[in-house]
């Protein structure tokens, strides 16, 4: 059920018992009407108000979604143009998108009908990851149904415009998740991700067509930007972070689960919203975006760029409120953790499973991520050396930005902020050699 301070627009219908799955419900609950809407307006009419809106993408950078829409794909090659949803939600602690496809799987395929009428695409692909066999059942289910109502195929409810959506399931890689590893997974190849610049998606994507890849909240918000109007929509939120966003809170709170807010303080949703911590115990840290995204030390007292400080429970739940404090709201997976947590072992347990993910097509990151695995398991096992910490944090320095891909800042991002926030508890545990293994995984160790 929905905490009242939500404000559930795109989770509005998902745990209602009135609620199903089924088109027949969906259209009950006014469902398609912002498509019918959207097929009357010029598909230029509808970039403008997607821009308008403000909405930046859900999956991971934030980038503004008209922007891309509108400026960035590229429409004078007189090739196809392609739509992907990227539903390869794989970032630890992020499991929003998944709740939408199971709950509310007719919003995303209305939005991602209306956006690929906006982007004069007539084959849009949902790429969906192999862990979610449930979910890509029922988005083909949602598809069928859609065909057979006419809101999919051949001219689309009189209106001339022609359609066809494919749910494409991955074969479960964290780095399909990474929007041109995913088209080189759509084509049939390894995942291996292209070199940006010179070339993104918007201009050469799948097939070497222009292609745009959103995510799958960002895609359902359409829906609303048609309904309300962008304007509207802008008015939702805050400047620069317009809409709602929904925030999965896990780990050590009362009431961990999937929010969808306006923006509001840490202390709101960790406290009034998730219930504050478990009794007896104090919240030490927060991942707040995902699991590669820099941890958050509850104690520390933050700076903005006007110098103005600021504590942790003051950190804005948004993008720029969270850019503010150091870190990003990446895939608004929040990982929270309380004064029970070894930081040394969470941070071992997040390398080795970077390390796993690592496609290999870069050395810096296939080697590098390795590396840092194996030190951090001695760490965690008893087996430290002196030299370890700086060890790690010199290879850190190493591995972000020197990689054909972000995913190397998975890896770095975390060493350089658990070590640089949390430095002496580690000390401290590598000295007495009494990490005790109470929770870092045993078969993540290289033997
Ligand atoms: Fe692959 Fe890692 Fe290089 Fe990305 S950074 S391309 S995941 S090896």
């Amino acid at each position: 059920m929905a905490h009242p301070k939500e404000n559930r627009i795109l989770l509005k219908h998902a745990d209602e018992d009135y609620f199903s799955t089924d088109i027949d419900c969906y259209l009950k609950y006014d469902g398609y009407e912002a498509l019918k809407k959207a097929l009357t307006m010029k598909p230029e009419d509808i970039r403008l108000q997607v821009k308008a809106s403000g909405l930046r993408g859900r999956g991971g950078a934030g980038f503004p979604c008209g922007v891309k829409w509108h400026d960035l794909v590229d429409r004078k090659s007189g090739k196809p143009i392609y739509l992907i949803c990227n539903a390869d939600e794989s970032e630890p602690g992020t499991f929003k998108d998944r709740q939408l496809i199971h709950k509310d799987p007719h919003q995303l395929i209305e939005g991602t009908i209306i956006s690929s009428f906006a982007n004069d695409v007539n084959l849009a692909f949902i790429y969906i990851r192999e862990e979610m066999p449930l979910g890509a059942k029922i988005l083909q289910k949602a598809v069928d149904e859609a065909h057979e109502k006419g809101f999919l195929g051949k001219n689309i409810q009189g209106s001339g415009y022609d359609l066809e959506i494919v749910v494409h399931r991955g074969a479960g890689a964290y780095i399909c998740g990474e929007e041109t590893g995913l088209i080189e997974s759509l084509e049939g190849k390894r995942a291996y991700p292209r070199i940006k610049p010179p070339f993104f998606p918007a201009a050469k994507g799948v097939y070497q067509c222009p292609t745009v890849v959103n995510n799958v909240e960002t895609l359902c918000n359409v829906v609303h930007i048609i309904n309300m109007g962008g304007e509207e929509f802008a008015k939702i939120g805050r400047p620069n972070n317009t809409g709602t966003r929904i925030w999965c809170v896990s780990g050590m709170v009362q009431n961990p689960g999937y929010y969808e807010i306006e923006p509001m303080t840490m202390k709101e949703l960790l406290y009034d919203v998730c219930g504050g911590p478990l009794p007896g115990r104090k919240l030490k840290a927060v991942v707040p975006g995902g699991g590669s995204m820099k941890i958050l030390d509850t104690e520390e007292t933050y700076k903005d760029r006007d110098g103005n400080e600021f504590s942790f429970d003051d950190i804005i739940v948004d993008y720029d409120g969270i850019m503010a404090a150091g870190s990003m709201s990446g895939s608004s997976g929040m990982m929270v953790m309380d004064d029970s947590i070894d930081i040394l072992e969470a941070l071992g347990n997040l390398l080795a499973f970077y390390a796993h993910e690592s496609c290999g097509q870069c050395t810096p990151c296939r080697e590098g991520s390795l590396w840092t695995k194996k030190i951090t398991a001695r760490m965690c096992t008893g087996g430290a050396r002196d030299e370890d910490l700086d060890l790690l944090m010199d290879l850190a320095k190493n591995i972000g930005g020197r990689t054909v891909c972000p995913m190397g800042y998975s890896t770095t991002w975390p060493i350089e902020s658990y070590v640089g926030k949390f430095r002496e508890e580690m000390e401290a545990k590598v000295k007495s050699n009494s990490c005790g293994m109470t929770n870092f995984d045993e078969r993540l160790i290289e033997k």
